[in-house]
């Protein structure tokens, strides 16, 4: 799948890549709807059918992920509510084991996510990859998210890495194309980013099933 020795430079997505999506998923599609129509009396469906326009407006912008911005477009502390829910985020199998290998064998490991700090921050606490990374960059610091080729340029003015030794780990597929179009070289998606979800249909790009493959 992968010829290491002409690899360099490992980009790694966070949510749906190394950690299981199925907390992402529960939360904006259980947790937000259910406490945002509590506070607004009205129920879980017609909480849902409300909020459905108002999240296609922002996605793949960088106020999609912003937990900040979803704080003040719902009035209310939208971080909060994961505490109740925090149990279900979960690395994917084999990430440890697979952030070791990349280690011994020598790679510059960069994890480059559009996830909200005070997300990375929880799910950082609650994993304890952090200290397997060399480099950590998340597109709100950059101004501008993964889906925007811009993010890779900014990304470059960073750290150094050459397109044609640089692999990109990412379960987006609008990721995968804007790292395709600003020229990085090898790019991979994930078959399965929820545990709780059905397989993905990773489109033009090969997909990891499990990184026990690449161990
Ligand atoms: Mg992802």
């Amino acid at each position: 799948m992968i010829d290491w020795t002409e690899v360099e430079t490992v980009l790694l997505d966070m949510d749906g890549t190394l950690l299981d999506l199925h907390f992402d998923d529960f939360f904006w599609q259980q947790q937000l709807p259910l406490k945002w129509g509590e506070m607004n009396g009205i129920d879980i469906e017609e909480a849902r059918s409300r909020l459905l326009p108002i999240f296609r407006k922002t996605e793949a912008s960088l106020s999609w992920y912003c937990l900040d911005y979803w704080s003040e477009q719902l009035q209310m502390d939208v971080f909060k509510l994961s505490f109740d829910i925090s149990h279900l985020i979960s690395l994917r199998p084999y990430v440890i084991e697979f952030l070791s290998h990349l280690d011994k064998l020598d790679k510059n490991i960069v994890l480059v996510t559009n996830s909200h700090e005070k997300f990375i921050e929880l799910k950082m606490q609650k994993t304890g990859i952090e200290n397997h990374f060399h480099h950590m960059f998340n597109s709100h610091d950059f101004g501008h998210p993964k889906e925007n080729t811009r993010f890779w340029e900014v990304l470059a003015e960073n750290i150094h890495f050459a397109n044609k030794s640089t692999v990109l780990f990412d379960d987006n597929l609008s990721v995968l194309r804007s790292a395709r179009q600003y020229g990085i070289e090898h790019l991979l998606g994930i078959a399965r980013p929820s545990s709780q979800a059905p397989l993905k249909d990773t489109a033009e790009f090969k997909a990891v099933s499990s990184f026990r493959e690449l161990l």
